[in-house]
């Protein structure tokens, strides 16, 4: 029989590259979708799987909507995925957070327990959990907690809150610790997009400088493409277990800025960036690094594209994107 995936955050980033992944895989794909006036579908469409997906409605807030899409749906996997994914945002609206962040996995374990309690349930945990922790900057799964955003903490509420239900109703749950990851179809305020379209803009002539934050910051970014397969991978395990899922590798903004740079041709990049206190955060986390031995031992997991490829793969692709925008006509936004 044909497996059944329900999927939060299907108009995501990981919500667009785990879908495809899943299709691939001949999984009949539900995603859930909030109530807007105008859907965000471009993810999905750029990556060409939008119609290959039954929608339904629902929002993590609202328990009685993920009730009746479980109720529908009865799936046999279910990928929560769905946040106020900003890291920045999480300080000026701290109560939607965590409403969303922590209690919505609540609302949505519950939903599953009463009505698939056999299906296996990944959450989208996050290294920002950790904080500042980890011995010499890398963290492994027992480096100890310390989070330092509102995202932070209320990603740490629905870390345990999905341990819990693992230990008291033994549900197949897991907790993967995501670290960075990005692609050409991450959301501009995150920094790597930031900096790749507008890289982009300046090279076309549309900008001329780039506002960034703290660019001594190191992260460890790796691709979406690469990470959802890790997801997947930790639901058919004999066990529930938590993974680290991330490259190994880290690298500072600045890096990450001169590579975008170069790429279009630009070597001195300095010009063209104006560090702007706006983007500095109340609290930094200085260096994540995540150690992924456990994901490459138990999953056979490892990360295909590294930094660099990553950020050249992502300035090309808003090359192409703000060009065409100028072919169009259109006003060219965003940057
Ligand atoms: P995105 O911001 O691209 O996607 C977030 C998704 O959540 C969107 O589909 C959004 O829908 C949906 N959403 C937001 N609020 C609600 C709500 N109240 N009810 C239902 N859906 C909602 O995030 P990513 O794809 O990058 O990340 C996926 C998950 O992984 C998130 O939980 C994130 O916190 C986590 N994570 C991400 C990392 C990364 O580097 N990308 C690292 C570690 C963890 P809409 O389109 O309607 O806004
Ligand atoms: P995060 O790790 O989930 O917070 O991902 P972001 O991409 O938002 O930020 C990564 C790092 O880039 C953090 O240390 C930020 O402080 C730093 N940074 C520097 N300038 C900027 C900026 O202009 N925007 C964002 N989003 N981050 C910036």
């Amino acid at each position: 029989m044909r497996r059944t995936a329900l999927v939060t955050g299907i108009t995501g980033q990981d919500g667009a590259y785990l879908a495809k992944f899943l299709l691939e895989k001949d999984y009949k794909v539900y995603g859930l979708i909030r109530r807007s006036v105008r859907h965000a579908f471009e993810n999905l469409e750029y990556l060409g799987v939008d119609r290959e997906i039954e929608y339904l409605n629902g929002d993590m807030t609202d328990e009685s909507s993920l009730i009746k899409a479980v109720h529908q749906t009865r799936p046999d996997e279910v990928y929560n995925l769905a946040a106020q994914s900003f890291v920045g945002a999480s300080w000026e609206q701290p109560h939607l957070t965590t409403q969303v962040n922590a209690i919505g996995v609540l609302n949505l374990l519950e939903a599953v327990k009463l009505h698939a309690p056999r299906a296996r349930f990944y959450q989208a945990s996050t290294s920002e959990m950790f904080g500042n922790s980890g011995r010499e900057g890398l963290q492994t799964e027992d480096t100890p907690f310390h989070p330092r955003s509102p995202y932070a903490i209320a990603k740490l509420y629905a870390y345990w809150i999905v341990v819990n239900y693992r230990e008291s109703y033994a549900m197949y749950c897991v907790n993967g610790i995501l670290f960075n990851h990005e692609s050409p179809i991450r959301g501009k305020e995150f920094v790597s997009r930031k900096v790749t379209d507008g890289v982009a803009r300046i090279k076309l002539g549309l900008n001329e400088r780039l506002h960034l934050g703290n660019l001594d910051s190191q992260r460890d970014w790796g691709f979406a493409g690469d990470f959802v397969e890790a997801m997947w991978r930790m639901l058919q395990q004999p066990e529930p277990k938590n993974y680290i899922v991330a490259t190994g590798e880290t690298h500072t903004i600045r890096e990450l800025v001169e590579v975008a740079f170069r790429r279009v041709g630009i070597e001195d990049w300095e010009p063209h960036v104006f560090i702007d206190p706006a983007f500095k955060r109340p609290a930094e986390l200085y260096t994540l690094r995540g150690d992924n031995s456990l994901a490459q031992r138990d999953l056979n997991w490892q990360p295909r594209v590294r930094f660099k490829e990553l950020v050249e793969m992502m300035v090309d692709a808003d090359l192409k994107r703000v060009e065409a925008e100028i072919a169009s006509g259109r006003r060219p936004t965003g940057g």
